[in-house]
């Protein structure tokens, strides 16, 4: 039996579903054919951050952030980039807390730029404050690690 993944798109927001096999091979999304990995973080509102951290097959790393936060807008190009290193291995959201207050209260942001990291639906850790790449990987590849 082949085992099956699931993955929002972040054009449509439909959740697709595919075999696990396929994620190395650029899959498209079923409803609307555009790349379910477009090598960028996506940006999202509050109702498809919860539909992407409910539906996402892989890990999901959430920047929460306010175009008004200096060391918000440096993080960005960093957090560009290692969209770009992870490709299908992790899903990169982006929440802007000044447009989506609600996201703020729901998932409790203190301080920005927080991240946070999800699998399976769960907060694994989150972090506060902004980073530069090479911390930024080991973080994330430290926390999926001891929390494997
Ligand atoms: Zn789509």
């Amino acid at each position: 039996m082949t085992t099956k993944i699931r993955l929002v798109c972040g054009e449509c927001n439909t959740v697709n579903q595919f075999p696990v096999e396929r994620l190395d091979d650029q899959p498209i999304c079923a409803e609307c054919k555009q790349p379910l990995f477009s090598g960028a973080p996506i940006s999202v509102n509050t109702d498809n951050l919860i539909r992407h951290i409910k539906h996402s097959g892989i890990p999901v790393l959430v920047d929460f952030w306010a175009p008004w936060c200096g060391p918000c807008v440096s993080f960005a190009p960093v957090f560009n980039e290692f969209a770009q290193r992870v490709g299908n291995q992790l899903r990169l959201l982006k929440v802007d807390t000044e447009a989506n207050q609600q996201a703020s209260i729901d998932f409790n942001i203190r301080s920005i730029p927080t991240l946070a990291l999800y699998r399976d639906g769960q907060e694994i850790t989150r972090m506060s404050g902004a980073m530069g790449l090479p911390q930024l990987q080991q973080w994330v590849i430290q926390q999926l690690t001891e929390n494997s």
